[in-house]
């Protein structure tokens, strides 16, 4: 796997795990909020119908006090069953004042917010009342119920048939609805039924979720962002490493080009990271490679240049011109072209050499070579041939051209001086020339102006002596043409 794709796998699951502890931590802090609410509502709420039934009984008590030679009733108990409900409160020569307890329990509900009902026990009803059956309808007038209660209120059955089977608080409807249901005791702790508050729980689940809900909500912004922030740094690290990668492939090909990016690169980072060093050793090597190559470059090219040319004179070598030289004579026979030949000698070279010393005799070298520079085209190859003979190839060129270029260095290098300590010295050339003619190989070409520089010497040097077959010059005397050679 790449090292972008880890990076990026190990931060989405950092951001999940982090994301799903966040979602437990939530729903653990809903699940405590809500049943901590619960616990207080039904707390407050049985408080308050405590309070209320309290109040209310001490009131009661007098009640029966007084009422203990009322014949009709048996007032023994504090609470009063009447066709309106239980009332509770103050009566005097029989005669009831005092608060229905449904009142109360409305009372109660309002505090709290809340629907209430009541549900009697049609058991315990019959019994409390002696069945008397008369007052048992009236009491039943205008409520509902089944066999077992009989409910005053508003109610839906649903809710009356869950409050059945309950005791304390019930949470239906998934925490959007809250049953408290509240016994009412007759005679000491005779349970006569029950008063059941329904809450509406839909705003405290609201309320209870919006805390928690706010909290993951930063959470998971903050993971999300964190995650953001984390990708675009690993990103960036990667798209580092990538480059260095490629870069590094480049100079292994010897392209060198990347290393001026590195380069600001290296500039540009501020922190002294592990990747910094990276690509501070990496543009080291690459900067120690490119010179190293550059020098092996520039040391081959001086070789090369020391193998083709002469060093003191700054012309071709030997070796270099035949080379060229040969290949020049092939194309000029192949295509029938005229090719000529110059070959130049020192005349007196040695005496100048012990007359004035070695040094003047290589500055007399360089000025014919300078000489030769001066006289020749960009075409023709000029060389040193060897000691203080010079050979110069003209391609394109026939007898009589070679013969005006040879003049001209003839007499050039006469008319030049070498000037030494205020002394100046000056020699002559002698040069024999030959054009391709029947010649076959390039070593013939050059036998033949060898031959014809021989008779430049010979006819007493400072001469340009041009090669002539025996056969042409016979040719020219009208004479038989034999097998040796003549010149001009
Ligand atoms: P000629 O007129 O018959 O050509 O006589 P020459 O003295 O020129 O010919 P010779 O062959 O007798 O002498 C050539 C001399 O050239 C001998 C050698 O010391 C000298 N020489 C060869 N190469 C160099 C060089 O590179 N520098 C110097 N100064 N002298 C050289
Ligand atoms: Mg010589
Ligand atoms: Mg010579």
């Amino acid at each position: 796997m790449s090292l972008k794709n880890k990076l990026l796998l190990s931060t989405f699951s950092v951001a999940f795990t982090m994301s799903v502890i966040t979602l437990v931590i939530f729903i653990v802090l809903l699940m405590y909020h809500l049943n901590s609410k619960v616990d207080s509502l039904y707390n407050d709420t049985t408080k308050t119908m405590s309070f209320i039934q309290k109040t209310l009984a001490k009131n009661s008590r007098e009640v029966v006090r007084e009422l203990k030679e009322c014949p009709e009733r048996d007032y023994d108990n504090y609470m009063i069953l009447e066709e309106e409900g239980i009332l509770l409160g103050r009566v005097r020569n029989c005669m009831f004042f005092g608060t229905r307890f449904s009142e109360a329990v409305g009372f109660t509900a309002s505090v709290n917010g809340m629907d209430w009902f009541i549900m009697y026990s049609r058991d315990l009803l019959e019994r409390y009342t002696n069945n008397d059956r008369e007052f048992l309808d009236r009491f039943l007038k205008g409520k509902r119920g089944d066999e077992d209660y009989i409910v005053e209120g508003s109610f839906s059955l649903r809710l009356v048939r869950i409050a059945k089977r309950m005791a304390g608080y019930k949470v239906i409807d998934t925490y959007r609805t809250m049953l408290i249901d509240y016994p009412i005791l007759l005679k000491g702790d005779l349970s006569i039924g029950k008063v059941v508050f329904v809450k509406d729980f839909t705003p405290v689940l609201l309320e209870t979720i919006l805390t928690p809900a706010v909290f993951i909500f930063y959470s998971i912004s903050l993971v999300a962002i964190l995650s953001t922030i984390l990708l675009l740094l690993f990103n960036r690290i990667v798209k580092e490493i990538l480059f260095l990668r490629e870069a590094t492939a480049k100079f292994k090909e010897k392209d060198f080009s990347e290393i001026q990016e590195i380069n600001e690169m290296v500039k540009k980072t501020r922190s002294r990271d592990e990747l910094f060093y990276l690509k501070r050793s990496i543009l080291d090597m690459a900067q120690e490679l490119e010179a190293t190559l550059n020098q092996l470059k520039s040391e081959r090219d001086q070789f090369e240049e020391m193998a083709y040319t002469d060093p003191l004179t700054g012309l071709a070598n030997r070796r270099f011109f035949m080379k060229e030289a040969e290949q020049f004579f092939q194309y000029a026979r192949r295509y029938n072209e005229p090719i000529t030949l110059i070959m130049l000698d020192i005349d007196d070279f040695k005496l100048i050499n012990d007359t004035h010393g070695h040094d003047v005799g290589d500055k007399v070298l360089k000025n014919l070579a300078q000489v030769i520079r001066n006289n020749i085209r960009k075409s023709d190859i000029a060389a040193r041939y060897g000691g203080e003979e010079f050979i110069i190839l003209l391609p394109s060129t026939d007898e009589n051209g070679a013969l005006l270029v040879a003049e001209r260095i003839r007499q050039d290098f006469k008319n030049t001086s070498v000037s030494i300590n205020g002394e100046s010295v000056s020699t002559t050339v002698s040069v024999g020339i030959a054009t391709m003619g029947e010649s076959n190989e390039f070593e013939e070409l050059i036998k033949k102006a060898d031959s014809a520089l021989y008779e430049a010497k010979k006819q007493g040097k400072d001469k340009v002596v041009v090669f002539k077959d025996e056969r042409e010059e016979l040719q020219e005397q009208g004479s038989p043409v034999p097998e040796s050679q003549n010149f001009q």
